[in-house]
């Protein structure tokens, strides 16, 4: 099969870079080693859209920052994903802080960030009242939102493919050689033809320059570990609320989640295993500490789980955006650290016109549409759309998850829409079927169970995340049982 462009790795980068190409009149291809996309850093971050006053002026991150910020609203419109600009705050506690701060916002002006202003602490304590009594003032920056980047991951794919993207899970690539003018892009299983390719690998797109002989960059796993809490912390704060940043990263934060949880994390820890996404008793202590510093209400007898998140940081320090070393038909959309979420609408455009400066034809697609087909929400439904839904189809009368309130028509959407959930936390992803207080300890055989029928597989065929995940491991009564 040959392609006109395949893009290696289903995050968000990916994703937005498939999208953007499914404009153009192309056969297009996005590889992803996993079972799922959003597998990667776009399933486990902080899902804050920065205004964009951390990064260094001048730097691709800081540029694509504001620019990514500006797009976020019609994209996450366009392909019906939560977004809400809840506006973001950096506290100062001491007047070393306070002078971060204006250093902040000056930077943040030069970057381009608009209506930057440095709040005193009664305006603080007005627009949010559990923030801490201790401190000497914020960073106010009402550009700052919030995302959910797993649906905006699935939905720019999705969306691409209903404009004929195509779309390979569980292809992880293992070489790449040259055949004439083409590349050959080589999984242990198969191999598929492309013209171009696109390098957005995550932690990984270091290996896969390595793959057509270019070393120029190595990227390094730090580890984020965060603390999620029901929704009964979900109103404790509206804005997202940061600690000063350090060397390591932006610190400590709290913020509402566009699914009403509380948020509170990441640490930042460089570790040497790009796999190993553990949570650590010694990280979610830290985060709790430094948490309940910012606002010390929190109560964490609330948190429903705990994640880790793994950054790709770069060598340089910066996005690596641009043509491979010595080959000029790879494009590199890699070390796409934070703010990379915020950045990758910016940064999918950007690497579309590298590949047409490359020399990739770029027809514009008459019939390309933008819009991607809303995902059912029953929870978010009045009692009329409800009715009106369960007469069309009754499996949306039956609830699954009771805490999210997700019903079986949703669990089967979520299996037969475009990239098909095929193990049980792809359903969490797509639905939520999972994701309240319980955690799936009362949808989970619920979900199990409906993947094994809509997938035609045994009960003890269904994955956790996919690979060797299997949730059911044998018979605990009758036959083979061990009672
Ligand atoms: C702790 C943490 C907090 C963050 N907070 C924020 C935030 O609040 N705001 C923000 O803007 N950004 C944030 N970021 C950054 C943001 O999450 C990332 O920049 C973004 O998700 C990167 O997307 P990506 O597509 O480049 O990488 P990924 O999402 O990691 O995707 C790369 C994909 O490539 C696949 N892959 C790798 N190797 C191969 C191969 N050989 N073959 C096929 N597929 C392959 C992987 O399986 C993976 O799915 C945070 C990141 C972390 C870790």
């Amino acid at each position: 099969m040959k392609y006109d462009v395949a893009v290696i790795g289903g995050g968000v980068v990916g994703s937005m870079i498939l999208r953007e190409l499914s404009r153009y009149q192309l056969k297009s291809i996005l590889l992803e080693r996993q079972e799922d996309v959003a597998m990667g850093a776009s399933r486990a971050n902080s899902a804050i859209v920065h205004a964009g006053f951390d990064a260094k002026p001048g730097t691709k991150k800081a540029d694509f920052n504001v620019k990514g910020n500006a797009l976020m609203e019609t994209v996450a419109k366009e392909l019906s994903v939560p977004f809400c600009r809840n506006g973001s705050m950096v506290l100062a506690f001491s007047d070393e802080d306070l002078e971060t701060l204006e250093t902040l916002r000056l930077r943040g002006e030069e970057n381009g960030v608009p209506m930057l202003r440095i709040l005193c602490p009664e305006e603080v304590w007005e627009k949010e009242p559990a923030i801490s009594r201790e401190i000497k003032g914020a960073l106010w920056a009402p550009t700052g939102g919030i995302v959910c980047p797993y649906e905006l991951t699935i939905g720019g794919i999705e969306n691409a493919m209903d404009n004929g993207a195509e779309l390979k899970t569980n292809f992880c690539v293992t070489g790449i050689r040259k055949d004439g003018d083409s590349f050959v892009v080589v999984s242990p299983e198969e191999e598929i033809c492309a013209s171009y390719i696109v390098n957005a690998a995550g932690l990984f797109a270091d290996e896969i320059a390595r793959m057509v002989g270019d070393d120029s960059f190595s990227i390094s796993p730090r580890r984020g570990e965060y603390e999620l809490l029901d929704k009964t912390q979900g109103t404790l704060v509206h804005a997202t609320i940061f600690q000063p940043p350090t060397k390591m990263g932006k610190g400590i934060l709290v913020t509402p989640t566009v699914d009403g949880n509380l948020l509170t994390g990441p640490t930042s820890e460089d570790i040497s295993d790009k796999e190993d996404t553990e949570t650590t008793a010694a990280g979610l202590d830290k985060v709790q500490k430094l948490a309940v510093k910012s606002v010390p209400g929190i109560n964490y007898r609330n948190v429903i789980t705990a994640f880790t998140g793994l950054r790709a940081c770069p060598d340089s320090g910066d996005f690596v955006i641009g043509p491979a070393k010595g080959e000029p038909h790879l494009i590199h959309a890699a070390g796409i650290e934070s703010p990379g979420l915020t950045s990758a609408p910016a940064i999918a455009p950007e690497i579309v016109r590298l590949l047409g400066e490359a020399g990739l034809p770029l027809h514009p697609k008459e019939d390309f549409c933008p819009n991607r087909r809303p995902f059912p929400k029953f929870r978010e439904m009045s009692d009329e759309e409800r009715e009106a839904l369960v007469q069309q189809d009754p499996r949306f009368g039956k609830i699954v998850c009771r805490c999210e309130t997700i019903t079986e028509g949703e669990v089967l959407e979520a299996i037969h829409r475009n990239p098909p959930a095929r193990s049980v936390d792809a359903v969490k992803r797509r639905t939520r079927a999972g994701m309240g207080r319980c955690q799936g300890g009362f949808c989970g055989p619920q979900v199990v169970e409906i993947l094994a029928r809509e997938l035609g597989i045994p009960m003890d065929e269904v994955t956790k995340s996919g690979g060797k995940s299997r949730m059911l491991t044998g018979k605990t009564r009758g036959e083979g049982g061990a009672i």
